[in-house]
């Protein structure tokens, strides 16, 4: 009898170059998962975007949400297309209905320096970047989405939400990171960027920092302005280990800390709510490259690596967290010697060259 796990995945390639990431990306899933054995994955593909949208009338068919929503993860490529949009002019955004309905509060964004990629960074310790920013996902001012007002075409109007809820279970998942990042020899502090010095929403966010952070007096804290942390992320971005704050704010800085670490083809990330998570880079669908070759997979690649290591911590299934571990490390070997150059970094490196490296290293890993 075979007594290996199967976990089941929802697998939603999306729209432009979702489509020519995902394909890759179960490849290296699956041989980071075949190198280790003992755990299996379920790929179950369904529609989802802007295409499904102009094809079915509906961006999120309801045969799709049966299987994200019994699935244990969700694996996305990237949904919305600049030419598809609602009658009402915005644009298809099942990614974003995906993160309120299920409540997935902490949007995780690691920024980590590949070896061999280069840094905008002058700075020979940039190559040394490894700090994670936690965005909120399901409030703050994207609490707004679909409601803001426009007012005799001379006064518009958005409201920023923040709770005690979801700050509270956003802040203990903060410390829970920088606890087993400590464990694995980083320096074990949060800092919560927020904008408490103007706005009272962002005092209740510090206010309820500060509570939480006196359950968690293992790890170390400090509490930093925005525009001060934007400064200090190209400044002195060692000094960072695990960052939290508001929905817009993470936002922004994500992009920040994607362009310090190679781009966005460079940057993973995960939104993980108290049941379900959604693994996907944080770019989009790059209209701009669709069909060329050019997009660079590895963001996803890392993402599929961030969804293996939440399966086997949940679950208690170390496979999970050894695939993990292998598939960065696939990731890192291909990159190292710096022949591998995407082209966002002006390099000749596209989607196929870039996933059969990693491919290769498998091998390369196992024989060494
Ligand atoms: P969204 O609002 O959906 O996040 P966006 O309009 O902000 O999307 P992206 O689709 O992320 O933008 O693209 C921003 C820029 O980065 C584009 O020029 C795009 O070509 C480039 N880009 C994004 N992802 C990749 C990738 N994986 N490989 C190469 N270039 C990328």
């Amino acid at each position: 009898m075979n007594n290996e796990k199967t976990f089941s995945i929802a697998v939603m390639p999306g729209d432009g170059i979702g489509t020519e990431i995902m394909t890759p990306c179960l490849e290296v899933m699956a041989a980071a998962i075949e190198c280790i054995g003992g755990v299996q994955m379920d790929f179950k593909t369904i529609e989802a975007g802007a295409k499904c949208y102009t094809k079915n009338g509906d961006a999120f068919p309801q045969e799709s949400k049966d299987v994200a929503l019994t699935a244990d993860a969700i694996l996305l490529g990237a949904m919305g297309l600049p030419t598809v949009r609602y009658p009402n002019g915005t644009e298809i955004a099942p990614q974003l209905d995906l993160r309120f309905d299920l409540g997935l509060y902490a949007g995780v964004r690691p920024f980590r320096a590949v070896p061999g990629i280069p840094s905008p960074l002058s700075d020979p310790r940039a190559k040394d970047i490894d700090f994670v920013l936690i965005r909120e996902s399901t409030e703050g001012l994207f609490a707004s989405h679909g409601k803001g007002t426009v007012e005799n075409d001379e006064v518009a109007t958005e409201t920023l939400v923040i709770t005690r809820d979801v700050s509270e279970r956003l802040f203990d998942f903060s410390f829970d990171l920088a606890r087993q990042r400590k464990s694995k020899g980083s320096m074990g502090k949060v800092s919560c960027i927020d904008k408490a010095n103007v706005f009272m929403a962002f005092a209740f966010f510090r206010k309820i920092f500060d509570e939480r952070a006196t359950l968690n007096t293992d790890i170390d804290t400090e509490r930093a302005y925005i525009d001060a942390t934007a400064l200090n992320m190209v400044r002195n971005p060692l000094d960072f280990d695990v960052m939290v704050t508001e929905n817009m704010f993470g936002d922004i800085l994500s992009d920040l800390g994607a362009a310090l670490v190679g781009g966005m083809g460079m940057a993973p990330s995960a939104d993980i709510g108290d049941k379900h998570a959604v693994f996907q880079p944080c770019h989009g669908s790059a209209p701009d490259i669709m069909g060329t070759g050019q997009a660079n997979p590895t963001a996803m690649f890392m993402s599929g690596a961030m969804m293996l290591d939440w399966l086997g911590t949940k679950h208690n299934v170390s496979e999970c967290n050894r695939a993990a571990e292998l598939l960065n490390a696939a990731i890192d070997y291909a990159y190292e010697g710096g022949e591998l150059m995407p082209h966002e970094l002006g390099g000749q490196s596209g989607t196929t060259p870039i996933a059969e490296r990693v491919l290769a290293a498998f091998d390369k890993i196992e024989a060494a």
